[in-house]
């Protein structure tokens, strides 16, 4: 199973960077966890909040927000609205249904017809 964090939405802000100081370089991340497997794919409910600093090249973490990040941070995430969580199926998962109703039936037939199976 593989999980990867999608980026949904990026807004750069107009703060300080608690770093370099430079007002053109923090941007918001909005990321959503989505997990991939053989059988599905889903997006999850989980998502995950970055900042960076594109000048400084730096992560921003919450120890250092300035009281006003933690501002315009708040209003961003109350505007962001994540993609509905969904379960999407692959052709194998398909398929081992297929596979796994067909043997439900043979086995039903097998049990109550054994006529039509040829078995007696
Ligand atoms: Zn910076």
């Amino acid at each position: 199973m593989s999980e990867k964090l999608i980026t949904i939405k990026e807004v750069p802000l107009k703060n300080n960077c608690p770093e370099c100081y430079s007002t053109e370089g923090l941007v918001l991340t909005f990321k959503q966890k989505f997990k991939e497997t053989q059988f599905y794919k889903s997006i999850t409910n989980d998502v995950v909040e970055e900042l960076a600093c594109t000048k400084c090249d730096t992560a921003i973490y919450p120890v250092s927000w300035t009281d006003d990040i933690e501002r315009v941070y708040d209003y961003q995430k109350k505007a962001f609205s994540p993609k509905p969580p969904s379960l999407k199926l692959k052709r194998l998962a398909w398929i081992v249904f297929i596979v796994i109703d067909m043997i439900v039936i043979v086995t039903i037939l097998a049990i109550f017809f054994p006529e039509v199976m040829g078995l007696k």
